[in-house]
């Protein structure tokens, strides 16, 4: 069991699956919160009953799985139906994330989270790892991953905390300005120390 938590975060773009990829290389798990939100609404589970329940089967795909861009769409639409939303999800992703670090069997785990810093889950770790780069190379990269426009990236960025709030609550930066050559040194380091301390746990 990992009691030790690094808490990896930064903003899109910012390259915080490639750095995860180069720890799970060291043996090291991941548990990444996108996923566990997808997870806590698979077919079967009490949330999903939930959003049924409310909104009808009418936001099911034809497999019986969410339309998540539907919900999108009714959720943008309706303010009180994002509370809603969130008052249901937040508290299930919290509680499988605390779970799966909990059961995570590498002498450290690290948990990915795009909002860390926002929601307040920072406090709640050991340690407090951030993926940095300049806004530019984060919209561009951001751009050529997603295949979409500078607005909507420009939106997410914005609803994401800034690069300074991010890096006052930092114990570690990990500089992704440079070539993806350049992490794995950063990496290297960041394992052996997250290893000492881990043990000392
Ligand atoms: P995040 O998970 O933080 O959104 P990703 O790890 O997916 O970010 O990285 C965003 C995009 O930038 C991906 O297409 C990735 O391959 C690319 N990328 C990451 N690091 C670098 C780098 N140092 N140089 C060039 N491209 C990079």
């Amino acid at each position: 069991m990992s009691d030790f938590v690094v808490g990896i975060s930064g903003g899109i773009g910012s390259g915080k699956t490639t750095v995860t990829d180069l720890f799970a290389g060291y043996g090291i798990e991941v548990i990444d919160a996108d996923v566990i939100a997808r997870q806590v609404v698979e077919p079967g589970t009490p949330a999903l009953k939930a959003i049924v329940a409310k909104l009808s089967e009418s936001v099911l795909n034809d497999a019986g799985t969410l339309d998540r861009a539907k919900l999108r769409t009714l959720v943008f639409k309706d303010l009180a139906l994002k509370d809603w939303l969130n008052q249901l999800l937040h508290p299930a992703i919290r509680e499988q994330m605390l779970l799966q670090t909990q059961q995570a069997q590498s002498p450290y785990c690290l948990l990915s989270v795009p909002l860390l810093v926002e929601g307040g889950l920072y406090q709640e770790v050991n340690r407090v790892a951030i993926v940095d780069l300049d806004e530019q190379t984060q919209m561009q990269r951001a751009l050529q991953r997603d295949k979409t426009n500078q607005q909507q990236i420009r939106a997410i960025m914005a609803a994401q905390a800034t690069r300074a709030e991010r890096l006052a609550v930092a114990d570690d930066v990990i500089d992704n300005s440079g070539t993806p050559a350049d992490l794995a040194p950063q990496v290297k380091q960041l394992h052996l120390n997250y290893l000492r301390l881990a043990n000392r746990s």
